[in-house]
């Protein structure tokens, strides 16, 4: 909206303040990706997972163990999300958006929510990493929209009522998997990694935006499981993502997820531990 108020005189200095990096990541630890490349040499494909168009499917992978979504047949988007295998640890979106970006590519890691805030899988080859930002701002993997859901759309098209939605997909694949009725499931669902989807911020609004996707078959994101995980992938209805979301419109197609098992532990790697603040919050 237009402003209501007149900019200070030193409105163009304070704007000029150059930008402090919040989370500096000098201090993060980082994977040690070379030890963790080198374990895929004489690696076991242990499981391939297809995943259909507008539906959602669950995963294993236990820890020490990697995993790939793939796109197969044409450009398709996947919303992901990830578990601890006794479902007491979630992905932390925001928070692994704050640590390394809006967009995630080899060497990120996926962290989990508060209070073991530690990774849950590191990202360890990623095929589009020669996207980078485009002239738009657009970039690719992004954690910054949250996923396509029933209720926004409710909201924005006067009381729709469309079940293939991500949020539903998940939560339908979440129930099945863990014979869990749907309510309970659907508390488990939370923001995902938006795998292979390409979005930014336009400059002047602030607007999230999307456009179809540059994932092309054969492109694949793979990850190493730093914990014993269930992950679930949902083939987003919007297809490439190009056009709109939250129905049957846009093309769409499958993924597949395979789950491999390295010949031999990455060298030096270990379970993370989970952070050790006292949780004692100043009482
Ligand atoms: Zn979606």
């Amino acid at each position: 909206m237009t402003p209501e108020h007149d900019a200070p005189q030193d409105a163009a200095a304070r704007r000029a303040i150059p930008p402090v990096v919040c989370y500096p990541t000098e201090t993060l630890p980082q994977p040690d990706l070379h030890a963790l490349r080198a374990a895929r040499a004489g690696w076991t494909r242990t499981a391939t997972v297809p995943v259909p168009p507008r539906e959602a499917r669950c995963f294993e992978v236990p820890a020490g163990h990697f995993f790939r979504i793939i796109s197969v047949e044409g450009p398709q988007v996947g919303d992901l999300n990830l578990w601890s295998a006794d479902l007491s640890e979630r992905f932390y979106s925001g928070k692994t958006r704050a640590l390394h970006g809006t967009h995630l590519t080899t060497g990120d890691r996926l962290w989990s929510n508060f209070p073991t805030l530690r990774p849950m899988a590191t990202i360890t080859d990623d095929t589009l990493d020669w996207y980078g930002f485009d002239e738009h701002g657009g970039g690719v993997h992004d954690v910054i929209g949250t996923r396509c859901d029933p209720y926004t759309h409710n909201l924005l098209s006067g009381g729709g009522q469309y079940h293939h939605c991500c949020h539903s997909n998940l939560t339908r694949a979440l129930a099945e998997a863990r014979h869990l009725p749907l309510a309970e499931a659907e508390g488990h669902i939370h923001d995902v990694l938006n795998v292979f989807m390409c979005t930014g911020f336009l400059r002047g609004t602030g607007q999230y935006f999307m456009k179809a996707s540059p994932v092309r078959p054969g492109d694949h994101l793979e990850f190493f499981a730093e914990l014993d995980l269930l992950g679930a992938l949902s083939a987003c209805p919007g297809g490439d993502c190009g056009g709109e979301h939250s129905s049957d419109a846009a093309a769409c197609h499958p993924l597949r997820v395979e789950t491999f098992r390295p010949a031999a532990r990455p060298d030096g790697w270990q379970l993370p531990a989970p952070r050790s603040y006292d949780r004692s919050h100043g009482t």
